[in-house]
């Protein structure tokens, strides 16, 4: 199917090589049954899973892109940038993903002492039997113990009270710079979007100067449909990304057939008046 064609491409899910709970074999199979017709699995600061998840996607027939969610500290903010279409295994990139991943190990500890002063005791040795990947521990482990442990009912409440910035169990993090994670994924031949722009938490101004210093970057897409965003989100992402003359992307942030809100492939498609990523990146597109 030529990339003008597609209209379901899922480019945001995550598989157990980070927080995702499903394999990457097992996310192929579930994308192609629910009638994704391009896919791109995106572990946090993580391309581990790439040669597997490309490999399965085939052998079913489904076309796939490379990808990966990189952490970036920005204006005192966690963001996210979703690089698509790259080499996964371009030296400058493999390094870079791998610094970011480096300080999670020790940040877990400090969750733990944190979570352990506020009476939770033994979190980081319950978080780790969720990991699936020794070298990405993450916040979402934790909250899948804390869930098990019967602190709390589910992960958002996790996320609520304990997970996030002022609750016990928040870690402050440096994570990698903005301009070094766009140059990464552009330097290995892909495209640099920017991921779930509804869940930051910026005024108008900063989030301009996001958008701004992305495309100054080299940065050249955002994601409009995603699994956090509002209808009014993707109406609102969507003038973002004429104002900016980005291209618009798609995908479910697909973690976990538990805990998701949007299953892989059943968001509303990209209103037709935008340029899909995809298009752009036709010659990047691994075909079965
Ligand atoms: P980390 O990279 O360790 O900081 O973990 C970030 C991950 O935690 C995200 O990718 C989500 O999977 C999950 N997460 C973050 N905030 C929330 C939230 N409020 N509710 C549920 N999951 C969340
Ligand atoms: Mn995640
Ligand atoms: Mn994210
Ligand atoms: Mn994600």
């Amino acid at each position: 199917m030529s990339p003008v064609n597609i209209k379901n491409a899922d480019l945001h899910s995550h598989s157990c090589v980070s927080d995702g709970t499903l394999t990457p074999e097992a996310l192929a199979e579930r994308a192609v049954a629910r009638g994704v017709e391009l896919w791109a699995l995106t572990d946090h600061d993580e391309v581990g899973g790439q040669h597997r998840a490309r490999d399965a996607a085939l052998a079913l027939g489904l076309p796939y892109l490379c990808g990966a969610e990189i952490s970036v500290t920005f204006g005192g903010e966690t963001v996210h940038i979703v690089g698509l279409g790259f080499d996964p295994d371009h030296p400058g990139l493999v390094e870079g993903l791998k610094r970011t991943r480096g300080g999670r190990e020790q940040r877990a500890r400090e969750m733990a002492a944190s979570l352990a002063q506020a009476g939770i005791e033994g979190a980081y040795e319950g978080a780790l039997k969720y990991v699936g990947n020794p070298d990405l521990i993450s916040r979402t482990h934790f909250a899948r113990h804390l869930v098990e442990a019967g602190v709390c009912r589910d992960t958002y409440e996790v996320f609520r009270k304990y997970l996030t910035e002022g609750k016990p169990g928040y870690v402050p993090h440096r994570w990698a710079a903005l301009g070094d994670a766009v140059r990464w994924i552009r330097e290995a031949g892909g495209i640099a979007v920017i991921a779930h722009p509804g869940r930051y938490r910026f005024t108008a101004n900063e989030e301009y100067a996001l958008f701004s210093e992305f495309r100054e970057h080299g940065g050249r897409g955002v994601e409009v449909v995603t699994g956090s965003h509002t209808a009014q989100e993707f109406a609102k992402y969507g003038d973002m990304a004429r104002e900016f003359d980005l291209l618009a992307s798609r995908g479910s942030d697909f973690h976990s057939p538990e805990e998701s809100h949007a299953d892989l492939g059943m968001l509303p498609h990209l209103n037709a008046s935008l340029s899909p990523v995809w298009e752009a990146l036709a010659d990047r597109i691994h075909r079965p």
